[in-house]
């Protein structure tokens, strides 16, 4: 089969979108293995994707994170796209503009990744471990609640209320999560709560 196509026409042509199957049916035999060749393959199909929630607000965006390398065998995991989750119940895939720019957010160099400690009277914060930041976050919470906590109030009337520390507590978790803090919280007799989003 031969077409009669001007250049002008041809480009005309290719520009309106046409599929190579299409080419390939009108006689450009090699239309479509040429379409094949120039197309890059789908940056995401060897990549591993986890869910997660955008850690900016209190709307709680889902999203998705997509990463390179296989922590399994000892590779080190690449973030190399994040994008809005389709599946979740709030946002439906969509992100608003800081949502939108996270993987620039976690691959921050000034972004903090491990507990810091500054001690009385230095104006240095030192890296310390996690297990060190959790033993010495409670022990302080429990001789503070022990000294601080107030079982009733002058006339008697219980109140228990623990009102000499405070929580600040994160957004970027699910509602649940979000229940079983405030729980914890109100179980000690809390009273100075918060959230992230709010500040
Ligand atoms: S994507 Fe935007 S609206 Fe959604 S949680 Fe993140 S900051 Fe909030």
């Amino acid at each position: 089969m031969t077409l009669d196509l001007s250049r002008r026409s041809f480009l005309k042509l290719a520009g309106a979108g046409v599929a190579a199957t299409s080419l390939g049916a009108m006689g450009f035999g090699e239309a479509e293995a040429a379409e094949i060749a120039h197309v890059r393959p789908f940056k995401l199909t060897s990549t591993t994707e986890t869910r997660n929630t955008c850690p900016y607000c209190s709307v709680a965006c889902g999203i998705i994170i997509y990463s390179r390398g296989d922590l399994r065998k000892g590779e080190k995991a690449d973030i190399i796209h994040i994008e809005g989750d389709v599946d979740h119940p709030t946002n439906r895939g969509t992100l608003c503009a800081k949502g939108a720019a996270l993987k620039d957010f976690v691959r921050s160099p000034t972004r903090l990744q491990y507990p810091m400690h500054r001690k009385p009277g230095s104006d240095t914060f030192e890296r310390i471990s996690w297990n060190d930041a959790f033993d010495r976050i409670a022990r302080l919470m429990k001789d503070d609640r022990d000294t601080n906590f107030v079982a009733e109030n002058t006339a008697g009337v219980p109140v228990n209320r623990w009102t000499t520390t405070g929580m600040l507590a994160a957004s970027a978790t699910t509602n649940e999560t979000a229940w079983a803090t405030f729980k914890f919280a109100k179980s000690l007799g809390m009273a100075g709560f918060d959230n992230q989003a709010r500040v």
